[in-house]
C-alpha cells in the first residue's frame, strides 16, 4: 500500500516538475525579445537600410554589419523616404 501511494507521489512530483521546466524554457527565447538582423554602418547611402541575415561586409560602402533593431530601422527607412520624397 504505501509504495503504490509514494510511487503515485513520486509520478505527481515529476510530473509538476516537468510542466514546471517546460513553463520556464518555453518563456526564455522570444520573449519581448526584439527583431534583430545585420545592417551595414550608417555611411548615408542606400544600402545602409538593406536588411542581411548574417554577419559580414556591405558589397556597396565595404562598411561591417552591425547587428541593428529591425524595427528602428524600418522607421528610420520611412522617415528617409520622406526626406528624398522632396524635390
Ligand atoms: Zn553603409
Ligand atoms: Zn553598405
Amino acid at each position: 500500500m504505501n509504495s503504490s501511494i509514494q510511487s503515485i507521489r513520486y509520478l505527481i512530483l515529476t510530473g509538476l516538475l516537468s510542466s514546471f521546466l517546460c513553463s520556464v524554457f518555453a518563456q526564455k527565447p522570444g520573449r519581448k525579445a526584439e527583431l534583430m538582423a545585420y545592417y551595414c554602418e550608417p555611411c548615408n547611402n542606400a544600402c545602409d537600410l538593406e536588411r542581411h541575415d548574417g554577419p559580414g561586409a556591405c558589397k556597396h560602402c565595404g562598411m561591417p554589419f552591425v547587428k541593428r533593431s529591425v524595427a528602428l530601422m524600418d522607421s528610420l527607412r520611412r522617415g528617409r523616404k520622406n526626406q528624398s520624397s522632396e524635390t
